[in-house]
């Protein structure tokens, strides 16, 4: 109600208006006088109608009036601009004001209650801080130096002036306003930037830099710079202020300037160079240091014309120096080279390069010149010089021809002996003259592209055993020359010549020459032989078959030659084959194989193939000559009587020894007979059926060993207890033979005791069955480190030496005159030789026919 309204109005100390009935009269507390004015409205519009009390705002405030009237509620307005007539006059009066309805006691809106606030001032603050903002913001804008702001904790570009945006950024304001700045120039990152910055805005402390160093978009930038944090009201940092001052230019012209500085004073110094000047009228004179250095002085002393004309080597003074200087004063430049005297008496060379400067009457006024101390130089030429004459003197007394070729003309530099003598020519034709028109006796055309090619291409060339015509001796000789060409080079990487080096080689050539011819003979003569024949190198690479290996085997060259030669050999002697071969290659002895080589017809055909190596005068084998005949006919004779020595020795074994036993019944039947004859013949038949028996026996063996069923029993016995055994047995069957053994001590052997004694009955019966009756024959038995050796003597016919090794084989008889008397198959020696050979001993013999033979065997000494 009206009263209560009015009530809360005089008691607020909030300033209140309110409009009254139907006239809208007007009522206000003491709080809102103020904004009334002096000598304004108040009193006088105490109750006055609204529309009379404010004529001036009227306008504004009827239709926010009639609006809450209506019923359409409170208004709200801010800082809202009302101008109003106090003071005398009309004034800009902000207001922040609510118009609120009033009822009456029908709850009918019969009054607005104004609630407001004159914010007149801080709205003036505000706009006078935007104001005096822009103001600064326009200076910064303005400045001649970078400006930046900064804001927030992630420096956010807020404002950046031109200088700053075109000079330092050479960015567009639309690149960088709003960005974080790290975003902008990650190229700051860095760089010592973000740490200052991290400084300024959590500490607040200002940062100034001088000639700072930054690198932005690539270009490297001096910075003055200066960072100031901005602090709003309540103390907090908001921002950074960044101006800064670009001072490349400034930084890098004195770098110059220093640099440049420094860079004369160091070729001053670098240059050994001395400067002194002669007043010609008083003959006084000015130098530098240097110049007293190199006189040999230190630099307190002070030097006179007279000192330094002495100082002058004497004979230098008198000739060079008085010329030079004579000559000087007419042409005005002075140039001589010297030797100078130092104080210590050691010598040095001196360069003087001066000018005389004349008078206004064109008078010689005075000298200025340098001196350079060119000892130094000098060593070094004379050094060069030297080298260059020994590389000379190296070339001319090369034992191989050496010729230099200077230019595109070919000008003959440097010829030596060697290769004047290869060309045919004297030095006086050839030394200094284009070398294509000296030898005319060569194929020009070929020689110039030849050496054109060389030249133009920098490249070298060289041609092995290269035939030249050369006119030498009178005549026009056809040589072998290994020739290399290589381009000379200058020091700008031009080619401005060419060495040739040849040696001559026509003898060697010649002399292969003559070894291919040969061995084309050799070739023809091989091809037209029906045997294999062929050939290999030193290293057993099988380099020819004749013609006859192709016609056999059905085979190409390309097919056996480099190692194919294995392919026709029959794959079970693949492997020995190889082994042989490569050890005779080795050892450099005989190769002797037997093999089936496959023919065309993929029938393999038995072959004894034996290679002998040629040597060379000394003694060094230069290839294999091989030669391989078929002996597949007799390798089949040879299984033809294994079989049947097999077959008979089988069959026969079975009767032999029931007679055996026969004779061995009757022999103790007869024992104490009176029949001598009887006896006798009984005991002859005994010794025979034995000798049938070791003869089967052996047949048996020989079969065996083909079949490689041979086997043995091996333990460790005493050797000498079986030869005394062997020794007492033989002795009742050779009552005529005097058997002596010899030995020393016990001697150990591990292997088959009974294949062992078999050794020795063959050789012991051996030695008997060829010597003649009442012989001796001494069987001796001795050890050394590792083997023992037992061997037997006879005094029989001996053997001859050419059939020594043979004895050892299968079925080996020596054929003679006085052999064919004794009685034999020829397997005795070779069952033994295999026996010792499984044992990894060895077997041989000793013999001078006529006087006897010796026959040993070593076996390994068994350690007990
Ligand atoms: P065989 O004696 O049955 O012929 P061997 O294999 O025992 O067979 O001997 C082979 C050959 O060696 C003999 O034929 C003989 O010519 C020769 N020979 C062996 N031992 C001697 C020896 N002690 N003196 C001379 N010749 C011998």
């Amino acid at each position: 109600s009206l009263r209560t309204t009015l009530d809360i109005i005089l008691h607020s100390r909030f300033p209140m208006f309110l409009w009254w009935g139907t006239n809208l009269i007007c009522f206000y507390n003491d709080a809102y006088r103020p904004s009334l004015g002096e000598k304004g409205k108040h009193p006088r519009i105490l109750g006055m109608p609204a529309k009379d009390a404010w004529p001036e705002i009227w306008d504004i405030i009827k239709p926010q009036i009639d609006q809450v009237l209506s019923g359409a509620g409170a208004t709200w307005n801010e800082e809202m601009l009302v101008p109003i007539f106090r003071n005398g006059k009309i004034e800009d009066v902000y207001w922040t004001y609510s118009y609120s309805p009033v009822t009456n006691e029908k709850e009918e809106i019969t009054g607005v209650l104004v609630t407001c606030m004159e914010e007149t001032k801080s709205v003036d603050l505000k706009r006078s801080l935007s104001e005096s903002e822009k103001k600064f913001k326009n200076l910064l804008m303005n400045s001649p130096v970078g400006v930046t702001i900064l804001r927030g904790a992630d420096l956010k570009i807020e404002l950046a002036n031109e200088v700053i945006l075109k000079k330092i950024w050479q960015k567009e304001k639309e690149e960088v306003i709003g960005k974080k700045v790290l975003d902008v120039f990650p190229e700051l990152t860095n760089q010592k930037f973000p740490e200052l910055l991290k400084k300024v805005f959590v500490k607040g402390q200002p940062v100034k830099e001088f000639e700072f160093p930054m690198l932005i978009n690539n270009s490297k930038f001096y910075l003055d710079f200066e960072l100031d944090p901005l602090f709003e009201n309540d103390g907090s940092i908001s921002g950074i202020m960044v101006t800064a001052n670009d001072i490349t230019e400034k930084v890098e012209a004195k770098k110059k300037a220093s640099s440049a500085e420094e860079m004369l004073r160091l070729s001053v110094e670098a240059s050994e160079i001395a400067i002194g000047e002669i007043d010609l009228k008083t003959d006084s004179i000015k130098y530098n240091d240097k110049l007293l250095e190199i006189f040999g002085h230190d630099v307190s002393k002070k030097l006179t014309l007279h000192e330094i004309r002495n100082q002058i080597y004497p004979s230098d003074r008198r000739g060079i120096v008085t010329k030079a200087f004579s000559d000087a004063l007419l042409t005005g430049n002075y140039k001589f080279e010297t030797r100078l005297v130092k104080p210590d008496n050691t010598i040095v060379r001196v360069q003087t390069i001066g000018k005389v400067f004349y008078d206004e009457k064109r008078n010689p006024a005075k000298i200025i010149g340098t001196l350079r101390d060119i000892t130094r130089d000098e060593i070094n030429r004379y050094a060069l010089e030297r080298s260059e004459r020994r590389l000379r003197n190296l070339i001319l007394n090369a034992p191989v021809s050496i010729g230099i070729l200077n230019g595109p003309d070919y000008i003959v530099e440097i010829i030596n002996e060697s290769a004047l003598r290869l060309m045919g020519k004297t030095k006086e034709q050839m030394l200094n003259k284009p070398v294509l028109e000296v030898m005319t006796e060569l194929d020009i055309e070929k020689a110039k592209l030849l050496l054109d090619n060389v030249y133009y291409s920098g490249k070298p060339f060289s041609a092995a055993e290269f035939p030249v015509k050369l006119n030498r001796n009178g005549k026009l000789e056809k040589v072998y020359v290994n020739f290399e060409y290589d381009p000379l080079i200058n020091s700008h990487g031009e080619v401005n010549g060419i060495i040739v080096v040849g040696t001559e080689v026509t003898e060697q050539v010649l002399a292969r020459h003559k070894v291919e011819e040969s061995e084309a003979r050799f070739r023809l003569l091989a091809d037209s032989m029906p045997q294999f024949v062929w050939s290999a190198d030193k290293e057993g690479n099988i380099k020819y078959f004749n013609q006859a290996v192709y016609d056999y085997t059905g085979l190409l060259h390309k097919q056996v030659l480099n190692g194919g030669w294995i392919e026709f050999i029959h794959p079970d002697e693949r492997k020995r084959n190889i082994i042989k071969w490569n050890e005779s290659i080795r050892t450099g002895k005989d190769y002797i194989f037997e093999h089936r080589f496959r023919r065309y017809d993929g029938a393999y055909r038995w072959q004894l193939s034996r290679a002998i190596p040629l040597r060379d005068e000394h003694d060094k084998i230069q290839q294999w000559i091989g030669t391989s005949t078929d002996i597949n006919d007799i390798k089949e004779q040879e299984q033809q009587k294994d079989f049947f020595i097999s077959m008979a020795s089988h069959e026969l074994k079975t009767p032999l020894t029931s007679i055996k036993g026969y004779v061995q019944i009757l022999q103790s039947m007869y024992e104490n007979s009176s029949d001598e004859v009887l006896v006798k013949s009984l005991e002859r038949i005994h010794v025979q059926i034995e000798k049938l028996t070791k003869l089967i026996v052996d047949m048996l063996d020989v079969s065996k060993i083909r079949t490689g069923g041979l086997t043995f029993h091996k333990q460790s016995f005493e050797m000498n207890i079986l030869i005394k055994e062997v020794i007492e047995e033989l002795e009742i069957i050779h009552p005529d033979y005097k058997l002596i053994f010899k030995n020393d001590g016990d001697l150990s052997v591990y292997g088959d005791r009974e294949r062992i004694g078999q050794i020795l009955i063959n050789l012991v019966t051996n030695a008997i069955k060829y010597s003649p009756k009442n012989g001796n024959i001494i069987i001796h038995s001795e050890s050394n480190q590792k083997n023992i050796v037992v061997s037997v003597k006879d005094e029989g016919i001996g053997i001859d030496k050419n059939y020594q090794q043979k004895i050892f084989e299968r079925f080996y008889r020596v054929e003679g005159k006085s052999e064919k008397t004794f009685p034999g198959f020829g397997i005795g020696l070779f069952i033994s030789s295999e026996i010792i050979k499984r044992h990894k001993g060895k077997i041989w013999v000793e013999s001078e026919p006529g006087k006897g033979s010796r026959f040993y065997f070593s076996l390994p000494l068994y350690k007990k």
